[in-house]
């Protein structure tokens, strides 16, 4: 039997550029002469529509089958105003799979194409050698799932609690080491140190990992200093590894300097080689099913999933390659064009990418 992929589309564009990343992987079995199953489930706003609830529990339990998640994106207005919001498709769907997996490590490259340079919200003189960082995220804990969380006072008081615990922090670190080792051997960790408890242990915590990896440079920086930096000198950054809250800010502020959300992919890792793998992006509602969606970061997180979930390192390369040379060529989707280039639609960007593997 080969590997299983459960393969989510979920809402808005998701169903479109999932598509092309699977014809990347058909592709990418005859190629290297290998076979993977594929199973389908219901996943979002889609979900809610046919079952009444955004994860169905035949999804999870596929999920939990799987060797790996293949996820477009999920949400959308029609399904914004869901009462209660725990039924809403990122709320009841994306958060909880993540926990239930637990998927802790997000890892999100934010790579700048030499190609696409003229894209970058920076100006050429700070990104025209290109960019390519990764920030590595904590998934699972912090602020977002710490308790008590809710109102009190008849609504007129709010609290979310930030809780972190010695071990989640260690395991973090460690992918945060363990992938600088495979890059610049250089790690920089981002806290609050000087202002949150939770940041003062992430900070003792991540140093004393440190200490085992001698042969990895760590540095610290404060969160906000980090926000800044990323713009003023962006190419200062390899590995940046950061709690939940700081990292989904730090990490959609890197996704911009490369140019367009629609290049961005991510895998989102447990203790073992299983993970979802997901563009960064949502789903688009303004362009959805108009064959205008960029598939690219569908694609490239099919390469991670090559990757991570299945050791098929030379597959990985050649997806990633391909998708380097298919933008080298001119090929552009509207949302990476820069003007005068001819504009191609979401189904002919994967044909590109599956020609340049050749
Ligand atoms: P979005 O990422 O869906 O879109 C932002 C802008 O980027 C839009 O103009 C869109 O057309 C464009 N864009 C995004 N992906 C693109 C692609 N592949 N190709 C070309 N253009 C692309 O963010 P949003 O509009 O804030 O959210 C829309 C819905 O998606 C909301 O319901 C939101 O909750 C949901 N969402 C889901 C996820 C997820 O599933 N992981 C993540 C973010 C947002």
């Amino acid at each position: 039997m080969g590997k299983l992929i459960a393969v989510l589309p979920g809402d808005g564009i998701g169903p479109e550029i999932v598509e092309q990343a699977l014809r990347v992987l058909h592709k990418v079995e005859e190629a290297f002469e290998t076979k993977f199953d594929y199973e389908e489930a219901l996943i979002g706003g889609v979900a809610f529509d046919e079952t009444g609830h955004p994860l169905p529990p035949e999804t999870l339990s596929l999920c939990k089958r799987a060797d790996a998640i293949l996820f477009g994106a999920v949400g959308g207005p029609k399904w914004d105003q869901i009462q209660p919001p725990t039924l809403r498709p990122e709320l009841g769907a994306l958060l909880p799979l993540r926990k239930e997996l637990g998927l802790f490590a997000n890892l999100r490259p934010a790579r700048l194409y030499p190609a696409l340079a003229g894209s970058s919200a920076l100006k050429s003189d700070l990104v025209g050698g290109g960019l390519d960082i990764l920030v590595v995220r904590e998934l699972i804990g912090g602020i977002y799932f710490g308790e008590p969380k809710g109102r009190t006072d008849n609504g007129t008081r709010a609290v979310d609690t930030c809780v972190y615990t010695q071990g989640e922090i260690e395991r973090i670190a460690r992918v945060g080491f363990e992938a600088a080792r495979k890059r610049s051997k250089r790690l920089c960790s981002v806290d609050k140190a000087n202002v949150l408890e939770t940041s003062r242990l992430w900070r003792e915590m991540v140093t004393r990992i440190g200490s085992e990896y001698p042969d990895v440079e760590l540095t610290h920086i404060l969160v906000d200093n980090c926000a800044m930096q990323l713009v003023r000198n962006p190419a200062q950054f390899d590995v940046i590894v950061t709690e939940n809250l700081f990292g989904d800010i730090l990490s959609d502020e890197a996704s911009m300097l490369t140019g367009s959300l629609g290049m961005l992919p991510s895998a989102s890792l447990g203790t073992g080689t299983f993970g979802l793998y997901e563009p960064i992006h949502g789903s688009a509602p303004d362009i959805a099913g108009q064959n205008k969606a960029n598939p690219l970061a569908t694609i490239l997180s099919a390469a991670m999933m090559l990757r991570h979930s299945f050791a098929m390192e030379d597959a990985a390369k050649c997806v990633e390659s391909a998708v380097e040379m298919a933008l080298a060529k001119g090929a552009r989707t509207a949302d990476i064009a820069s003007g005068g280039e001819e504009i191609v639609g979401t189904k002919v960007m994967g044909d590109i990418v599956i020609r340049e593997m050749n």
